[in-house]
């Protein structure tokens, strides 16, 4: 069965790349109807932190990418590694190296010199030599000699490198603990890894990682190696572009279907279909039509995405994302009407979740902030008496709902012979602070009959 796995490093944040490979990656094995892992990479430990960890099972949550089985941490394995270390020393796969930092560094001069690559020459590969006394020895990985190491990407096709180009990999430091690309290879050997989907800034170790497998006799798993996303300065995407963890896009008021749905089309296409549900992405998804080449964030086309879902989306499941953005405002949701009704009243006009919560305010808090123009012009001496009567009517109203609320407006300016803007307009100003809001009878609904009717006193004295 097919098992496939996102191994990020808790350093930071959960970058929109990271999120758009553990898409692919998911994808993949919920296609196949495997198993998608999940894994730490924590052997940096001065920049590792379990906050980190933290946020990245947030996102990972946030954006619906749900994991099989238990979560390893490297940190957690050293004995595990040790032991394979052993093992292939054992097995004379592996050896102890014990040359000087400083004799490393005059390899690297003098092939520098000779306009070589720069490698380490395997001085104590097969050597029988008495070690000099002293000296901590790293352990180093019996790198094939001759050949060429071949592997199909399902992404960028099919890779060659010679042997002669990679040297006896450091597995194991002078001070015991494993260096990182021993610590992936026993990882995905452990936990079974079928597909390893991940950026291509690994392309480069997956050789060396295909060896030291074989030398465990281990299955070679398949690679995929997902491009970058790149900022529209053609340069990789990073926080000078802009937001990139996905946490910021949640606080900027994103739904992660957007996100989503924006990401699996960064550089795959099936045909100009731009909407792509998550059963759609299931169903049409191909790994193997992954661009190879890099591409550009673009958030104007997120943003496109991400109304389209505000409109589109169930206004209960909304309202749930809703409810963050208001604590980010500081406002009580249970401090007036239900979210989904605001979210039904104002899907056509919000780009984010941020712009919905910020336009709702006064559906929720006492009016604080009034145009002061708008006041001059529509709350006069002269409209006191339209929204004396206004208040009496709906003061009557039973059933506190958009249409009785509209019929009221429409009885009043009849009453009153005046046209419908001049009751409307002096209406909105009060309850609402300013002369531009979604339809009047909806907005007065969503304020809810007791602040209306505040508001309208209020206006009046
Ligand atoms: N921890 C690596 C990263 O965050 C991923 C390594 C891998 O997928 O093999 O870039």
């Amino acid at each position: 069965t097919v098992r496939t796995r996102f191994a990020p490093s808790p350093t930071g944040y959960l970058h929109v790349g990271g999120v758009r490979t553990a898409l692919y990656s998911w994808l993949y094995a919920r296609q196949h109807h495997g198993e998608f892992m999940l894994r730490i990479e924590d052997t940096d430990r001065e920049r590792s932190t379990e906050e980190a960890v933290q946020v990245i099972l947030e996102g990972m949550a946030w954006c619906g990418l749900n994991h099989d089985g238990d979560i390893p941490y490297q940190t957690h394995r050293f004995d595990r590694y040790k032991q394979v270390i052993q093992q292939l020393l054992a097995d004379g796969k592996a050896y102890y190296c014990y040359c000087s930092k400083e004799e490393v560094e005059q390899m690297r001069i003098e092939q520098t010199a000779r306009k070589e690559k720069p490698r380490y020459n395997g001085y104590w590969r097969d050597r029988q030599e008495t070690p000099p006394a002293g000296v901590q020895p790293v352990v180093r990985f019996k790198n094939p000699l001759t050949g060429d190491v071949v592997f199909e990407d399902m992404i960028k096709g099919k890779i060659t490198v010679s042997n002669t180009e990679l040297d006896d990999l450091v597995i194991a430091r002078a001070d015991g603990t494993p260096t990182y690309n021993f610590c992936v290879v026993v990882d995905d050997w452990d936990m079974g890894i079928t597909h390893v989907i991940r950026g291509d800034d690994h392309v480069n170790n997956t050789p060396r990682q295909i060896n030291i497998l074989q030398s465990l006799g281990a299955q070679i798993p398949h690679y995929a190696h997902v491009p970058m996303i790149l900022g529209n300065d053609g340069q990789r995407l990073s926080k000078r572009h802009g937001a990139v963890s996905v946490m910021n896009y949640k606080d900027e008021g994103y739904l992660p279907e957007a996100l989503l749905n924006y990401l699996i089309r960064l550089g795959w296409a099936n045909g100009d279909q731009e909407i792509f549900s998550i059963d759609e992405m299931l169903a049409l998804f191909k790994i193997e039509n992954v661009n190879g080449a890099p591409s550009a964030f673009n958030t104007d086309k997120l943003l496109w995405l991400n109304q389209h879902y505000i409109k589109t989306g169930n206004p209960e499941k909304i309202a749930e994302h809703l409810v963050h953005q208001f604590q980010l405002l500081g406002i009580d949701p249970q401090n007036g009407v239900a979210l989904p009704r605001v979210v039904t009243a104002l899907a056509e006009r919000a780009k984010t979740l941020r712009e919905m919560a910020e336009s709702s305010r006064m559906f929720y808090v006492e009016l604080v902030e009034y145009d002061m123009p708008a006041v001059q012009k529509h709350l006069t001496p002269d409209t006191k008496i339209t929204l004396n009567t206004l208040h009496d009517q709906l003061a009557m109203l039973t059933t506190w709902q958009a249409e009785p609320i509209h019929a009221a407006i429409h009885q009043v300016a009849e009453q009153l012979g005046l046209k419908l803007g001049k009751v409307a307009q002096p209406l909105r100003v009060a309850v609402t602070g300013s002369t531009m809001s979604p339809s009047i009878d909806v907005t007065v609904e969503l304020i809810g009959q007791e602040r209306t009717l505040k508001r309208l006193q209020q206006a009046i004295t």
